[in-house]
């Protein structure tokens, strides 16, 4: 079985481009591109020099000995929390920017929901000198203030999104209207591996530095490239994709993908998509929709503004569905607790998001010597006042 896509765009039934007529041009210049330009030496070069002189890479992969004599098992923490910006969503940024500079792009858009990957756009443009317009509801903008000001800080225009929730969707409408109208200079950074082919595709190649680091460094550090566990938390799908990428052919690692189960998977207000969610297309692509029976989608909800979407990206609808990885969720408290106790045993604050990836230990059973590794995703420092709040701190 391929768990890569294929030539239509496709992951199994999942993938493929569903997309108005009028942006088919765009579309189709990326698709037509995208693999050459990042097979040129000189867009490899300068991609990795960024990666390293930039975002400082390669992340460690830290031994967590605290954490593992908690759970009976030998845990390394891959540590995208130390990225610039502090998460994953700057290694597909840095990416996105180099191609649309080689595309002969003059003018970047994005969508963004609590501003962290609008914020990871806004830094690569200012970087590059690039005029960067980030869609934002104007609820979002409300609610996030520190973001905004990062953002606007490097230079970025914010307009707010005033239609409908006022919220992610309605920004993503915003920018792809924008896209139909300024298709010939401008490139739209989407931020996971959703959307139409080929950004699922092309994001998933700028975030598999993730497993192709960890391979590396775990080779140096047990002699052998695989463990025996691979975890991520999903929301789009980003990290968990960059996490299992080079270990998707490599049968005897299993994976395992953590989405958002909000206040319970049956209270109305979750964001676990394998879950409750229907084959359908969202945002350009097939894969799994949280959607009524009428097909409208509905509202997720988590704690965890990264996680709280109504979809996954359709690489991950294929796993899913042939079961290569397993998709669990964990509740809002059952991530602040797995949080707190690991800024206790390590002195490690993280992010919300990855904190449900550390909180599906506590449901893991190990036979004594196995090796897991966990995508840290982000650093917590967004969400000190969530923590505090819930812990009374
Ligand atoms: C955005 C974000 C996520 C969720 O996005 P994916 O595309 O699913 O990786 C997870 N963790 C952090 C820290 C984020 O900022």
């Amino acid at each position: 079985m391929s768990y890569h896509v294929n030539e239509k765009g496709y992951y199994g039934n999942f993938g493929g481009a569903y997309i108005p007529e009028m942006l088919y041009p765009n579309v189709e210049e990326l698709r037509d591109n995208y693999l050459k330009i990042m097979a040129e030496p000189a867009f490899q070069e300068e991609f990795q020099e960024l990666l390293r002189d930039y975002v400082g890479r390669p992340s460690p992969l830290y031994f967590a000995k605290r954490l593992s004599e908690k759970y009976g098992a030998n845990i390394y923490l891959k540590r995208e929390d130390l990225n610039h910006t502090g998460a994953h969503k700057i290694n597909n940024t840095v990416g996105q920017i180099l191609l649309a500079q080689r595309l002969g792009k003059k003018r970047i858009i994005a969508e963004t929901g609590a501003g962290q990957h609008g914020v990871a756009t806004a830094t690569v443009c200012a970087l590059k000198g690039i005029e960067c317009v980030v869609y934002m509801g104007a609820v979002d903008i409300e609610r996030q203030a520190p973001n905004v000001a990062r953002m606007k800080m490097m230079g970025a225009t914010v307009i707010p999104a005033t239609s409908g929730s006022q919220t992610l969707k309605d920004a993503t409408n915003e920018a792809l209207r924008d896209w139909i109208n300024n298709p010939v200079d401008t490139h739209y950074i989407i931020g996971s591996v959703v959307g139409p082919h080929p950004y699922p595709d092309m994001v998933a190649r700028f975030q598999a530095i993730i497993s192709e680091e960890t391979r590396k460094q775990l080779t140096e550090k047990i002699g052998k490239p695989n463990p025996d566990y691979v975890m991520a938390c999903v929301g789009g799908g980003s990290n968990a994709i960059g996490m299992f990428y080079h270990f998707l052919d490599q049968e005897d690692v299993k994976l395992i993908a953590v989405e958002a189960a909000g206040k319970g998977v049956h209270t109305g207000e979750s964001a676990a998509t394998t879950a409750l969610g229907k084959e359908g297309v969202l945002h350009g692509s097939r894969s799994i929709v949280m959607q009524t029976e009428d097909g409208q989608v509905i509202e997720p909800y988590s704690i965890s503004a990264g996680l709280d979407y109504p979809g996954i990206g359709p690489q991950h609808a294929h796993l899913h569905t042939s079961a290569r990885a397993k998709y669990v969720s964990i509740t809002d408290e059952e991530s602040l607790e797995a949080g707190l106790q690991l800024s206790r045993l390590e002195g490690i604050i993280p992010a919300i998001e990855s904190s449900h990836a550390l909180a599906y230990l506590e449901k893991m059973q190990f036979k004594g010597d196995e090796t897991v590794v966990v995508c840290l995703s982000g650093r917590g420092d967004k969400d000190l006042a969530t923590y505090m709040k819930y812990f009374g701190l």
